[in-house]
């Protein structure tokens, strides 16, 4: 287990991050990590341990941003390292993803993204998620349109949560047997893996089921089916 907190559209979601995974950490991790955006770069900050002293050490609270995602990680592909550590990120850097569960096909999806070129920095089954994001966005054109495609390419478990350069507004997210909810406040949006982790903000929540997907933005939010 581990835990995964999303804001959009507070002036000062470092704040509602660091509650956020800090009110998840009674499901267990080891390391854990945030990214967010700053003048449309994605900045991501990681490492092993725990999650007061990495807000602090690395003063997450006054990085000013609109939107970020926050991972409290439980190592099951690779050691319990800064580099395994969540977010990720593409090639490009224009994808930051978090992801609880396990991706059962990571193997075959990493040799192949490997042979077309793609570096990898980690030892887990999580990377390859941005990596595919990449390709498809590649393709498509389409954060939308490539967020499904990769998520048609998985197997095994996942919550996911991701941000992009692209879509410098909007958080992406979906479910595949890991917990993940929205969080519903009249200015800001939440997603979380479960409702501790938005609770000090709005009690109006709205769960994920599974093979949903959900685009997050701070007035709006819309969620679908990526079901084939
Ligand atoms: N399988 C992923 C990893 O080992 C995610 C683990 C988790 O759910 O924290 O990094």
């Amino acid at each position: 287990m581990c835990g995964i907190s999303g804001v959009v559209g507070l002036s000062n979601i470092s704040e509602a991050l660091f509650q956020g995974i800090r009110n998840l950490d009674y499901r267990g991790y080891d390391s854990c990590g945030i990214a967010v955006i700053k003048k449309n770069n994605l900045v991501v900050r990681k490492n092993t341990g725990g999650v007061d002293e990495f807000f602090h050490k690395n003063d997450i609270l006054s990085v000013k941003s609109t939107i970020g995602i926050a991972h409290t990680r439980w190592a099951t592909h690779g050691s319990v390292t800064h580099e395994n550590s969540h977010p990720f990120m593409s090639c490009d850097e224009a994808f930051a993803v978090v992801h609880n569960g396990i991706i059962s096909n990571y193997r075959l999806l990493r040799e192949d993204l490997i042979g077309e070129g793609h570096k990898f920095y980690s030892e887990t089954d999580t990377e390859v998620i941005p990596h595919l994001l990449e390709k498809y966005y590649e393709k498509y054109k389409n954060v939308e349109t490539a967020f499904l495609s990769t998520l048609n390419s998985l197997e095994g478990t996942f919550a996911v949560v991701l941000i992009s350069s692209y879509h410098p507004s909007q958080i992406f997210c979906a479910r595949r047997e890991s917990p993940l909810m929205i969080g519903i406040g009249d200015e800001q949006k939440f997603v979380g893996s479960d409702f501790n982790a938005f609770i000090d903000y709005t009690k109006n929540a709205i769960i994920i089921e599974d093979g949903e997907y959900a685009i997050i933005s701070r007035d709006s939010y819309v969620v679908k089916s990526f079901l084939t």
